[in-house]
C-alpha cells in the first residue's frame, strides 16, 4: 500500500457478494469495509470527470460510469451538470442554481 497521502478517488465495484467502494488509483489498496460504508458519505474523493477533488453526497454516490454501467463513478457538481446537459456549466450561474460551491 502506497504510503503517500492523497485524496481516494473512490469508485464502488460490485462484487460476487456485494459492492465495495474502493480507491481506483495505482498503489493504492484502500476500500471501504462493508460495516463501515454509511460513513463514506461526506467523504472527500476525486472527481471521475475532471480529477478535482469533491465530496462524497447522496447524488456524486449515484453517478454511473459510462463505460462500465455497473460501476458506480463519483462526479463532482460541475460534471454531473455537464453530463445531464452537455454544456460546461458557467460557475457563477451554477452557485446560483445549486448554492455554495467549494
Ligand atoms: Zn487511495
Ligand atoms: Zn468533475
Amino acid at each position: 500500500m502506497s504510503k503517500t497521502k492523497h485524496i481516494h478517488k473512490y469508485q464502488k465495484i460490485p462484487s460476487r457478494y456485494s459492492s465495495v467502494w474502493s480507491c481506483a488509483l495505482p498503489d493504492c489498496n484502500h476500500h471501504m469495509p462493508k460495516h463501515m460504508e454509511h460513513m463514506i458519505e461526506g467523504k472527500s474523493t476525486i472527481c471521475w470527470g475532471c480529477n478535482e477533488p469533491t465530496t462524497l453526497d447522496s447524488d456524486s454516490m449515484n453517478c454511473i460510469s459510462e463505460l462500465r454501467p455497473e460501476v458506480n463513478e463519483p462526479l463532482c457538481d460541475k460534471c454531473r451538470f455537464k453530463k445531464k446537459t452537455g454544456v460546461t456549466p458557467d460557475l457563477d450561474k451554477l452557485a446560483a442554481m445549486f448554492g455554495e460551491i467549494e
